[in-house]
């Protein structure tokens, strides 16, 4: 996966800089870090780099690109850990990127209706005209909504599309926002960084209880998540068990301030 996997890594160091410690993602003699590692952890006191290996300071973690520990292949899909638990990550803005958030105002509501992995991708997609319903539904009842516009997908109509130089200016945005909705992934591992609510459409692949957050609501069809790395019929009908008014009664609980239980990062 992409940026939600070192979203994730940013949890498991949370703190080690306070313990005189830094987090060290590899094998215990290597660091590991992936093409998405240095965006997601730029800034960070908690992780150290490649070529600290040897650095006095350092502290093994075995979550790494290759190993992330909530999930296994096996054959055709993959198999959950359901002992593995997230903890809310951070992103360490730079000015810029602080100044390029304040931009764009806060208080609107992220929807992003695209899930364009390829093999499992359509697993983690909830239909186009069903977020369209909730973005027009939202809109009318005053609320501005946001998209973020990377030159493909859908487009939702009642949307304002907003283009960013990088995911980090995106996280920044959200952090402003008062509500994202869309799929499991890194925009909900976001969320869950920055501190803002979601609602998060999980349907039937991988279950809420091994990535999803507890100050986020978590939308998944009843049964036992497949896993299965091809489009699957079985979790295009777990998403479309998910409705509209499901998606609506969770975003209008966080947006009147009925569902409250938000941890600031
Ligand atoms: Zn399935």
């Amino acid at each position: 996966m992409g940026f939600g996997d070192e979203l994730l890594g940013t949890g498991f160091a949370r703190g080690a800089k306070a313990r005189g410690k830094r987090i060290a993602f590899g094998d215990g003699k290597r660091i590991i870090w992936n093409h998405l590692s240095e965006q997601i952890f730029k800034g960070n006191p908690n992780i150290a780099p490649p070529g600290s290996e040897n650095d006095r300071d350092i502290e093994w973690h075995p979550f790494c690109r290759g190993n992330r520990i909530y999930n296994r292949q096996v054959g055709d899909r993959w198999e959950w850990n359901y002992s593995f638990r997230p903890i809310l990550g951070e992103v360490f803005f730079t000015p810029d990127e602080i100044e390029f958030g304040k931009r764009h105002g806060s208080g609107f509501v992220v929807i992003e209706p695209n899930m364009q992995v390829k093999g499992f991708g359509p697993n983690k997609q909830w239909t186009v005209d069903r977020y369209d319903a909730v973005a027009n539904k939202l809109a009318s009842e005053g609320h501005r909504i946001r998209q973020f516009y990377y030159g493909a997908g859908h487009r939702l109509a009642a949307a304002e599309q907003i283009k960013t130089p990088s995911f980090r200016h995106a996280a920044r945005i959200l952090k402003n926002a008062a509500l994202y909705i869309g799929p499991e992934g890194g925009l909900h591992h976001a969320s869950a960084a920055v501190g803002i609510p979601a609602v998060v459409l999980f349907g039937g692949f991988i279950p809420p209880g091994v990535t999803g957050y507890g100050t986020h609501t978590n939308l998944a069809a009843p049964g036992t998540p497949c896993g299965s790395l091809s489009a699957c019929e079985h979790c295009k009908a777990a998403m479309a068990s998910i409705s509209v008014g499901d998606v609506m009664d969770a975003a209008r609980a966080f947006l009147s301030g009925a569902k409250s239980d938000i941890v600031a990062a």
